[in-house]
């Protein structure tokens, strides 16, 4: 593949290409999957005193390889620069942890783990997941490169490493014994700039008879219901699986099951394992998802140039909602502050001319600001002393926690805004 790319730099064809090349397979990357012009980093929250200073923005153009059909950002920003200090606490979110509970019941039964396993997630985050391993006294092992977050995780009980997982970090901890027989990846994968790199680990990591499951937003979700706002500089790459299929064959992994999961606004859960263990044989679950995704277009390039033009109304319909409200007099405030609020915000350039502020449960982003908008950031208090006539959900994937938790806006006549896959007021 890397020798076809030579050829067609000599025969000139980089003067044509605008994305660089793909991050899997390394062709070209011609095709426009959707461009939501220039963005800032949007876990990059601003305090009082950068009000005034500049904020880099970066371009937010999504391409699509017409080879394998990955699509995908170009890395303008290094892991390192966004992730050494993540404001994200997977642990703010009640029905994620009821969702790792769950998943780790799951595992522990279907695949017979205890004292003896060893269990390892890569991205442990604080670790929302892996405490429910631990309290079940299966061993475990975190690896997040965010400290200030990983930090969290050993305070819990919960053994962490501080570093980046690849093919070097995955041989130094098997050499150590660490080897996993359960080896986790919740929404990593999109946030991975070498993708091979990352997935050659996981084999390396992987025992023998070991399984792999990766949880991760399904291309074929964010295209039919619009979730264009999931995509952010953090996200490198968006799967289908067919596409995820062919990265772990690469690695001489086979997916040998998948589900289909609620989260994040439509999920991918796959189940990976070494080509040679025939101990899992490979589920129709899989066969018929990729039939599914394939009539629905995945494999056709036509599918993809359709998005653009779905997001632009999308955004007109948002900013109609807005202006008829304000015009009506009406007040508005936001619910939560997360990256995909940042995206769909800067993309549609809503400041505090619509929204007056927002509110997150997560103290760290409190009394700060929305990176580009500069919307503050308030305690959710802030809701009820000010009682806004409409409150804009921004982390929709939430929608029914927030409007249970914030019931109470209704005793003012408050109504709840959702406004993806396109703008919905709630009654
Ligand atoms: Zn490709």
């Amino acid at each position: 593949m890397i020798e076809n790319v030579k050829e067609l730099l000599q025969r000139g064809v980089k003067s044509s290409m605008k994305g660089g090349f793909c991050r899997f397979c390394s062709t070209p990357l011609y095709h426009t999957f959707v461009n939501l012009g220039m963005s800032p980093l949007c876990e990059s929250y601003v305090n009082e005193e950068q009000l005034n200073q500049m904020e880099p923005f970066y371009p937010l153009h999504v391409y699509v390889c017409d080879q394998c059909f990955l699509v995908q950002l170009e890395e303008f920003v290094s892991p390192e620069e966004i992730f050494s200090e993540y404001a994200y606490f997977s642990s703010y979110a009640d029905s994620w942890l009821q969702h790792a509970k769950k998943y780790t019941d799951l595992m522990v039964e279907r695949f017979q783990l205890d004292e003896h396993s060893h269990v390892v997630e890569v991205a442990s985050n604080d670790g929302y997941l892996l405490q429910y391993f631990v309290e079940k006294g299966i061993p475990s092992l975190g690896i997040e490169p965010a400290a200030n977050v990983a930090q969290v995780a050993i305070d819990k009980g919960v053994p962490t490493r501080i570093e980046f997982f690849g093919v070097e970090s995955a041989r130094k901890l098997a050499a150590e014994g660490l080897a996993a027989d359960l080896l986790v990846g919740n929404n990593v994968l999109a946030q991975v700039p070498d993708l091979n790199y990352f997935v050659a680990g996981m084999k390396i990591l992987l025992k023998p008879n070991g399984i792999i499951t990766m949880e991760f937003p399904h291309l074929m979700c964010l295209v039919r219901e619009n979730q264009f706002d999931t995509i952010y500089h953090e996200h490198f790459s968006y799967f289908s699986l067919i596409t995820a299929g062919k990265i772990f064959a690469a690695h001489g992994l086979t997916l040998f099951d998948v589900e289909e999961l609620p989260t994040h606004g439509g999920s991918l859960r796959i189940f990976g394992r070494h080509n040679d263990d025939l101990s899992k044989p490979i589920n129709g679950r899989v066969t018929t998802l990729r039939t599914r995704e394939q009539q629905s277009g995945v494999t056709d390039m036509t599918y993809y140039s359709a998005f653009s033009e779905q997001v632009k109304e999308t955004k007109r319909k948002l900013l109609a909602f807005l202006i008829q409200a304000k015009r009506e007099g009406k007040s508005i405030a936001g619910y939560g502050a997360p990256g995909k609020g940042n995206t769909l915000l800067n993309y549609c350039g809503i400041q505090t001319d619509f929204l007056d502020f927002t509110v997150d449960r997560n103290p760290y982003k409190q009394g700060k600001f929305l990176p580009g908008t500069h919307i503050p950031i308030h305690h959710p208090d802030k809701i009820r002393e000010t009682q806004p006539d409409y409150v804009l959900i921004l982390p929709w994937n939430f929608k029914d926690e927030i409007m249970e938790q914030e019931a109470y806006i209704r005793s003012w006549g408050g109504q709840f805004v959702v406004p993806i896959p396109e703008v919905k007021v709630f009654s």
